[in-house]
């Protein structure tokens, strides 16, 4: 299903990889590449945007941890925006509810509604060990109830006999007695299906629901429609209110759109995927596991993975490093704003710094305050590059500038870099051997 999406995001990230440096004009070309491949794999629209708005907002506030390439961490980025829009966390079937726990299954004929029901019977009876009823309501078709018994009887699962002449809602209150009668765990309701939404099978869902108060009200929706089972999804949510969705035919060559949409469009969870016409051929949906293999690139995500887990510890060990230089301009500043603003407060920032562990009780009672740290680094967000490094060539009429670009005052700029002047001076101290060692001086630091 999802060979040719594949083909291209590897293509087009494969090309990233293999770059040693990237511009912005690099990345934005390759997310347009990857929007129209996603375009091209029927993903919706809104998806897309969403999708490729995501990936852009996380590759330029990202950090390249040290060890992996600019390339490999954008992969890493668009692997975690996939694994977002496909719904992160594998979501079974909940069964946690008084027995018999009723499954209402509902979508349209021919989507694989009732071979999914007996697969669902065949799983929760042999891996779950429970006891499982199955009822076909699909009171205008007897072939289809026909084809249910049969199932029924090929997974070993028990089948309401069919008795002529009665309404679904009258087999769905005699299922509902039967499996209470009989000691079951779960009633799996087969409801009748329609080539095309109607409200006549909506209002009769609508009553079978209201009767046996499903736990579980899944929506079987073929992939090969695309979006048309996208739509189908989001009208059968509408009207009745579902709570997962068993997509089937993933086997088959559709273009993966679905898939990719369903969760973004319905809010809904893809709880199980038919991949196959056997009884077994039925898979749990882990969105990690299909980004891999929609990216085919599970090597580098894991290698940012590791290599991320050391950033801050990198981070902290620079600052360390410019204090025993004696260097430490408005770029430090910020770094080290930023740093205790992620981890809300002196305390952490601390902690990570070596030798001065001991000092954070003492430190973090200081208290910096989250939304002036804010304010400080947008200020210096408004500097160029070129006063960050030297911030001698402030004069008033840059002074000026920078408070309009930060919508601060002139004065929290005198206050922020007469701070800066501290800190520096401080670094210096340290440098030379830091008479007064390095805890008095982080403490001065910031006032204290
Ligand atoms: P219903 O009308 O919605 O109940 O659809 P059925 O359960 O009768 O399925 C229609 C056809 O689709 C049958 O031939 C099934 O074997 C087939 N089918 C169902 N699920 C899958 C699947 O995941 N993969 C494949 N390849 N075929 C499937």
């Amino acid at each position: 299903m999802f060979e040719g999406l594949s083909d291209k995001l590897s293509g087009i990230l494969d090309k990233l990889t293999r770059r040693g440096a990237l511009t912005e004009e690099d990345v934005n070309a390759a997310l347009r590449e990857v929007r129209r491949a996603l375009i091209e794999a029927d993903v919706a629209l809104e998806v897309v945007r969403s999708f490729t708005d995501k990936v852009r907002a996380r590759a330029v506030g990202a950090e390249v941890v040290k060890s992996v390439t600019p390339g490999q961490m954008v992969v890493k980025i668009v692997h975690d925006t996939l694994v977002d829009t496909l719904g992160s966390e594998a979501d079974p079937i909940n069964l946690e509810a008084v027995p018999p726990v009723a499954i209402l299954m509902v979508g349209l004929q021919g989507s694989g509604k009732t071979t999914s029901t007996a697969k669902i019977a065949k799983r929760l009876t042999d891996r779950e060990r429970k006891k499982v009823l199955l009822a076909s309501l699909d009171t205008r078709r007897p072939a289809a109830m026909e084809q249910l018994a049969v199932l029924g009887k090929q997974v070993g699962v028990e089948v309401l006999p069919i008795v002529a002449g009665q309404s679904a809602v009258q087999i769905a209150r005699r299922a509902m007695e039967s499996a209470r009668l009989g000691g079951f765990d779960v009633v799996m309701l087969d409801t009748a299906g329609r080539t095309t939404l109607d409200e006549a099978l909506m209002a009769e869902v609508a009553e079978v629901k209201a009767l046996t108060n499903p736990h579980e009200v899944l929506l079987v929706a073929d992939a090969l429609t695309g979006q048309d089972a996208v739509n189908t999804a989001r009208a059968f949510d509408g009207r009745l209110g579902v709570t997962g969705i068993v997509l089937t035919r993933v086997d088959g060559d559709g273009r993966g759109g679905a898939a990719l949409s369903m969760r973004a469009v319905t809010g809904k969870p893809i709880k199980l995927v038919g991949v196959g016409e056997k009884m077994d051929a039925l898979d749990e949906f882990h969105p990690a596991r299909i980004a891999n293999r929609i990216l085919g690139m599970g090597d580098i995500v894991s290698l940012v993975e590791k290599a991320a887990q050391t950033i801050d510890q990198e981070k902290a060990l620079r600052i360390a490093d410019k204090m025993r230089k004696g260097k430490f301009d408005l770029d430090d500043m910020r770094e080290q704003l930023s740093q205790v603003e992620k981890l809300g407060g002196m305390g952490g920032l601390v902690g990570m710094i070596p030798g001065i562990a001991k000092m954070k009780d003492q430190i973090a009672s200081a208290n910096m305050d989250g939304k002036v740290i804010g304010r400080q680094i947008a200020i210096i967000n408004s500097m160029t590059p070129g006063e960050r490094r030297n911030p001698d060539v402030l004069k008033a009429s840059r002074k000026k500038r920078i408070a309009a670009g930060s919508g601060a005052k002139v004065e929290e700029v005198n206050r922020l870099l007469k701070q800066h002047r501290q800190m520096a001076d401080m670094m210096k101290m340290m440098g030379q051997g830091g008479k007064r060692g390095p805890m008095a001086g982080l403490a001065n630091m910031f006032g204290m």
